[in-house]
């Protein structure tokens, strides 16, 4: 089984990036509603990473109990601020703000996080977008890794905005045959080991064993479920997958560090719009 690494691949767009920071010294904000310790962890690594190739970000915290106008008004300001060039919405937000909804206030210029119901459908239409970094994550893996995907079988587990949704969309653009599982799909293991390559973000630790993989398929594990021993483990059950499997991405080290990275190179890009 080839372990499909996303450490080397992150450091090569980060070194991209640094490159053309230096000339558009690109700005991002991150708009943060929540005390959630996860999360805040989550940005504090986006922030450091963002020094680290020369990109400013401005962490903009509004508390947990902010309202959902304070939090629009908040994103659709830096919208319009001519020295702010990527906007993100950290999730998870207060009781009743919905996220969708508030990410309608980001410029689809300045979403470089693909929050945007505008971004979603405009990825949707084959137009061009940011996606989400997440799911141009598992995009840019394949490709790194030489992983063919016109006319394969396809199956991606999760049907959120932010993963599998737009991902859908990607594999679609790039000829893949696509099905889209989520929580109320019946046998799923009838349907995933259909999959010549499988991409899983349910956010269900363990919960694709040996019988839900075809034999040789390539396995995309983006679920990153807190362990006990205060690590991360993902939703692919590593022990049982890795002798059917034909690839597989490690949980940490695989979607996680190329999405950090493709946020930056986000960044960067709508900084030289
Ligand atoms: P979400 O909770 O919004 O969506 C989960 C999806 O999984 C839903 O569509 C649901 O229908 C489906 N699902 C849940 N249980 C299922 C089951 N038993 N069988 C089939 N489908 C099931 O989560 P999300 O924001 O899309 O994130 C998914 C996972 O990816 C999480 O673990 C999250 O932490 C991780 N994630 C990782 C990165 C990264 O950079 N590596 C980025 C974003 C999210």
């Amino acid at each position: 089984m080839r372990t499909l690494s996303g450490k080397e691949l992150a450091a090569a767009v980060r070194e991209r990036v640094r490159a053309e920071a230096a000339a558009r010294q690109p700005r991002l904000a991150v708009v943060v509603a929540t005390a959630d310790e996860a999360s805040l962890w989550y940005v504090r690594s986006i922030a450091k990473a963002a020094a680290g190739v020369g990109i400013a970000c401005d962490v903009v915290e509004l508390g947990p109990h902010a309202a959902p106008e304070t939090i629009a008004a908040t994103l659709a300001g830096l919208s319009a601020d001519p020295g702010v060039h990527g906007v993100m919405l950290q999730t998870p937000l207060p009781p009743g703000a919905s996220a969708q909804e508030l990410a309608a206030a980001i410029d689809p210029a300045k979403d470089v996080d693909g929050a945007a119901p505008l971004s979603l459908g405009r990825l949707a239409a084959g137009l061009p977008a940011f996606a989400p970094a997440t799911a141009a994550a598992v995009l840019a893996l394949l490709d790194h890794h030489g992983v063919e995907l016109a006319g394969r079988r396809a199956v991606v587990v999760g049907r959120s905005t932010v993963v599998g949704k737009p991902l859908a969309h990607l594999l679609l653009d790039r000829h893949a045959t696509v099905t889209v599982c989520h929580s109320r799909t019946r046998d799923l293991a009838a349907v995933t080991s259909q999959a010549e390559v499988l991409v899983v973000a349910a956010g269900r630790a363990g919960l694709i064993g040996a019988g839900h993989v075809a034999p040789g398929a390539v396995v995309i594990d983006v679920g990153t479920n807190p362990t006990a021993g205060g690590g991360l483990t993902g939703d692919v059950d590593l022990a049982a997958v890795a002798p059917v499997a034909g690839a597989l991405t490690p949980v940490p080290g695989g979607v996680g560090p190329v999405t950090t990275a493709l946020l930056l190179e986000h960044t960067v890009r709508a900084a030289g719009a």
